[in-house]
């Protein structure tokens, strides 16, 4: 019977229920599946050598005879050893396998095998171990590149490895292309079944990388068309049409908006009055006043009749939006209040249910704002405010709170992700970016310190102090119990406790010094936090719970001790608390690191302000995951593709499919077809991320 993609596994020779089961595990079911499961790198096992000219330093293939009949000795109860003596016309090779027995019956003596693994030479004499080795002339895992795949116990690479060649040879025919022809010759892009057959069994490295290019392509390209479409549905969507006008709202503000934030309402005016969804995304870097753009959405919302949702990443910054926005608005009659995880009881019964009957305007909160038993009387903006993590998902759920007519969506977002992560996470919203500072600032200047410059480093605080302003510092939660970050669990505290009451009773016996940290009740840490707001605190001393958005425009300071364990991003996050108000500001990272990795990462930040090359270079040495951990951005897992490796490939295919959809928003045309299949099995595959 001819195998065709949807041949089960469990019907190929050497593939029973037990390994049938094994493969599911992998995702595999069908031979089909097997083309899409990539190998994680490759060997290159094509280059024969003779015994005497064998290289030392790398694994190779050699043609040799078995000169006797393979030994086996037990060394040890758990340990045998099965010894084969080879010959080739340059010398003898001898060969040890560990804890392979059956070696013994396989090898047989006067017969020629391909041996791949390293040449070890003692003298005259060489040696290998644990060679891969197969009968010359049946060659099947040498005398080539040989693919290596991802593995589950009980399934060995050479059993994927063949059976992906039986895929390779016997279903690539008639494998329908996805990428329309006009497509793929306007990018370079080779063949579906080139790629496939290369990208498992490579002629050669060239034929690998276009194999790949195009894979790549395919991959971001059907995701930013189903973005695409996403985007397009989404602004066709019906919204509630908001009257006000920016320049109104600004007669509230206690300074004048910059011609940047004035951009943003205006963008923002535009989206509310259409009678569209509006979903906008407000980027801008830290101190760049965002807080103020959202203000104008929630005042427009309540002079509508609307309720409006102000979503904060922690209890402390929804605290601290929910003072600025009551002192901001309540003169204009909006009506204001707090919801986070820490108000309970009667008094968050009657919050719920002025929320319900519509006597609040702007509830501000956590994403406690969004669980169960939350209900609006008619929420008409949703804001997000610092919610890197804020993806299609999640937007799309709320979109659902708002009952028949979807609530407009703003995000904020400071800058540490970088433009090519946003293209995706963001790839559904239309962009307004704030790129000018308030004036009056100075750029704050970051030093780089060792543990000897720390006497000089508490005088200066002092100094700092002497003139009236405020120190931030921040330790890392020390993870010795192996738990998470800040809230994780198994934190060690006492570390970052101790110092706090060191610096206290110690360093600075004479000044105020606070401390918050993760785990203290949400009201101590508002007592603290307000403290230092209200400057009765000189120095706080913290964990990273200040990362985001925490505003004391008189601090000028921000030590970070252990500068070596944060990602650059986040000090770049920690360093815009200062320099928000009118003085020169510091920040001091200090580390004892003598790694020169490290320094040089902490020497960039020294050397740059822009937050975006500062997140382009976090991308390039750590990868994604420091933006967020897996899967959290709320999108499909990429297979092929590497967000820091292929920025540029990424842009390619995005803007392709911004084009394709703009000129068939629905994937209607007969050379789509293929296209809007791939696109919905993704976004099905993912349904609850999507819908
Ligand atoms: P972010 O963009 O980081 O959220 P904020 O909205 O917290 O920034 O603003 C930072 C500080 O700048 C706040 O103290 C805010 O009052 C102030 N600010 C915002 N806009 C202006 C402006 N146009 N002129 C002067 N100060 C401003
Ligand atoms: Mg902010």
């Amino acid at each position: 019977m001819p195998l065709t993609r949807d041949t089960p596994l469990t019907g190929l020779p050497g593939v029973g229920p037990a390994r049938g089961k094994k493969l599911e595990k992998l995702g595999l079911r069908a031979l089909g599946d097997v083309l899409d499961h990539l190998p994680q790198r490759y060997e290159d096992r094509r280059e024969q050598y003779a015994l005497g000219d064998a290289p030392v330093d790398r694994p190779c293939c050699v043609s040799a005879v078995v000169a006797e009949t393979p030994r086996v000795s037990y060394v040890r109860r758990g340990l045998s050893l099965v010894k084969i003596k080879a010959v080739d016309s340059t010398g003898t090779v001898h060969i040890t396998f560990f804890n392979q027995d059956y070696i013994r019956e396989a090898v047989r003596r006067g017969e020629s095998y391909i041996f791949f693994g390293v040449v070890e030479r003692q003298g005259n004499l060489f040696a290998m171990t644990n060679p891969v080795f197969e009968r010359e002339g049946t060659a099947r895992t040498t005398g080539l590149i040989m693919p290596v795949y991802p593995l589950t116990a009980g399934i060995s690479n050479n059993l994927l490895a063949g059976i992906a060649r039986r895929a390779v040879d016997e279903c690539l025919d008639g494998l329908p292309e996805v990428l329309p022809a006009r497509l793929r010759k306007e990018h370079r892009l080779c063949q579906t079944q080139f790629a496939r057959k290369n990208i498992h069994f490579p002629d050669d490295f060239e034929a690998l990388a276009i194999a790949r290019r195009r894979l790549v392509f395919e991959e971001l390209f059907v995701l930013t068309c189903g973005l695409a479409q996403l985007k397009d549905r989404r602004s066709a969507g019906e919204g509630r049409p908001v009257e006000g006008s920016p320049e109104d709202f600004a007669a509230l503000l206690p300074f004048a908006p910059t011609t940047a934030q004035r951009r943003a309402m205006d963008d923002m005016a535009a989206d509310l009055r259409s009678g569209r969804a509006m979903n906008r995304l407000v980027q801008g870097d830290v101190g760049s006043g965002k807080t103020a753009v959202a203000a104008f959405g929630a005042w427009a919302a309540a002079k509508n009749g609307l309720q409006c949702a102000l979503m904060a990443p922690t209890e402390l910054l929804a605290e601290q939006h929910a003072r600025t926005m009551e002192a901001l608005l309540s003169p204009a009659g909006v009506r204001v209040a707090l919801l986070t995880g820490s108000v309970k009881g009667r008094e968050k019964k009657a919050l719920l249910s002025a929320l319900e009957a519509g006597e609040i305007d702007l509830v501000v909160g956590t994403h406690a704002l969004f669980s169960q038993g939350v209900e609006y009387k008619d929420l008409g903006l949703v804001i997000a405010d610092e919610q890197h993590r804020f993806g299609v998902a999640q937007r799309s759920a709320l979109a659902e709170k708002g009952g028949a007519v979807p609530p407009h969506i703003l995000v904020m977002s400071a800058t540490p992700i970088p433009r090519t992560l946003a293209l995706i996470i963001y790839g559904d919203l239309d962009v307004s970016v704030i790129d000018e500072l308030p004036p009056g600032r100075f750029p704050v200047t970051t030093l780089l310190v060792g543990e000897d410059k720390r006497a000089r480093m508490y005088g200066f605080v002092r100094k700092q102090v002497g003139e009236g302003r405020q120190v931030y510092i921040v330790c890392p939660a020390v993870e010795e119990n192996g738990g998470g970050w800040e809230d994780g669990p198994g934190m060690d505290l006492k570390a970052v406790t101790a110092y706090a009451a060191q610096l206290r009773e110690r360093v600075f016996p004479e000044l105020r010094v606070g401390f918050v940290h993760g785990r203290l009740k949400a009201r101590e840490k508002e007592d603290v936090m307000s403290a230092f707001h209200r400057g009765e605190l000189d120095i706080l001393v913290s964990t990273t719970v200040i990362e985001v958005g925490v505003d004391v425009p008189n601090a000028s300071l921000m030590i970070v001790e252990n500068a070596e364990r944060f990602g650059l991003s986040q000090l770049h996050q920690l360093r815009g608390r200062v320099g928000r108000g009118k003085h020169q500001s510091w920040c001091v990272l200090v580390t004892a690191s003598r790694s020169e990795t490290a320094r040089e990462r902490l020497k960039a930040l020294c050397a740059t302000g822009d937050g975006f090359q500062i997140a382009e270079e976090d991308l390039r040495l750590r990868g994604p995951g420091d933006f967020f951990g897996k899967r959290q951005h709320g999108l499909p897992q990429l297979k092929v593709a590497d967000f820091a490796a292929d920025m540029e490939l990424l842009k390619e295919a995005r803007q392709a499919a911004q084009e394709l959809i703009a000129a068939d928003p629905e994937l209607k045309k007969p050379s789509h077809r293929l296209l809007k299949k791939k696109v919905r099995e993704l976004f099905d595959e993912n349904a609850e991320l999507f819908n």
